[in-house]
Order: structure tokens, then C-alpha cells, then sequence
């Protein structure tokens, strides 16, 4: 499956850090300076720590996704934190795309 960013409209290469919103795949980094643009200035402190946050938890989940491992119970444990980083991710995308 390949995405591309509806930002800067080129390719998501694998290991590029990116999220999902209403409106499609987009790279962390155009959807956050996309977004630094159209805020208020009293919101640029809270957008910053939440760019921060999911920089965090999307750098987590590329490690994880790249784990590689023949260990039956391993998998089940990587695959569990995979689901839950990929939820807390889109909640912290959510409070961005709404901002
Ligand atoms: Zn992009």
C-alpha cells in the first residue's frame, strides 16, 4: 500500500514518520508546520508539546513495526503495543487537526 502526503503531495517513503487525519495520509512534519501556520499565537506553545508527543509515539512505532521476530509470544506482545501506540497516536493527531 503506498500513501501519499496531501501536504507536499510526494510519496510516504517507509520509515518516514506520518499520520492519518480526515483528510488522509500526511507527514508529521508537513501536517505540523501546515498547522503552525493557521494557529492563533497563543496556541503555538500547546502545538509545539503536542508535535513533540506524537513525534515521540511515531518514532515508538516505527521501532516497533520494524522488530522482526520468530517468537510466537513476542509477536503478540509488539503487536498489542503497536495497537495501543497507534491509538494514543491518532488522539494526539485529533487534538492537532482540531486546533
Ligand atoms: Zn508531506
Amino acid at each position: 500500500m503506498e500513501y501519499k502526503c496531501y501536504i507536499c503531495n510526494k510519496t510516504i517513503r517507509t520509515g518516514e514518520k506520518f499520520t492519518f487525519t480526515k483528510d488522509g495520509s500526511v507527514h508529521l512534519d508537513c501536517f505540523v508546520s501546515d498547522k503552525r501556520k493557521k494557529i492563533s499565537d497563543d496556541k503555538v506553545e500547546y502545538l509545539r508539546n503536542l508535535a513533540l508527543v506524537l513525534d515521540y509515539e511515531m518514532t515508538y512505532l516505527v521501532e516497533l513495526l520494524s522488530l522482526k521476530t520468530d517468537d510466537k509470544e513476542a509477536s503478540e506482545i509488539i503487536r498489542k503495543r503497536i495497537t495501543s501506540i497507534e491509538k494514543e497516536g491518532g488522539e494526539t493527531t485529533n487534538l492537532i487537526y482540531n486546533l
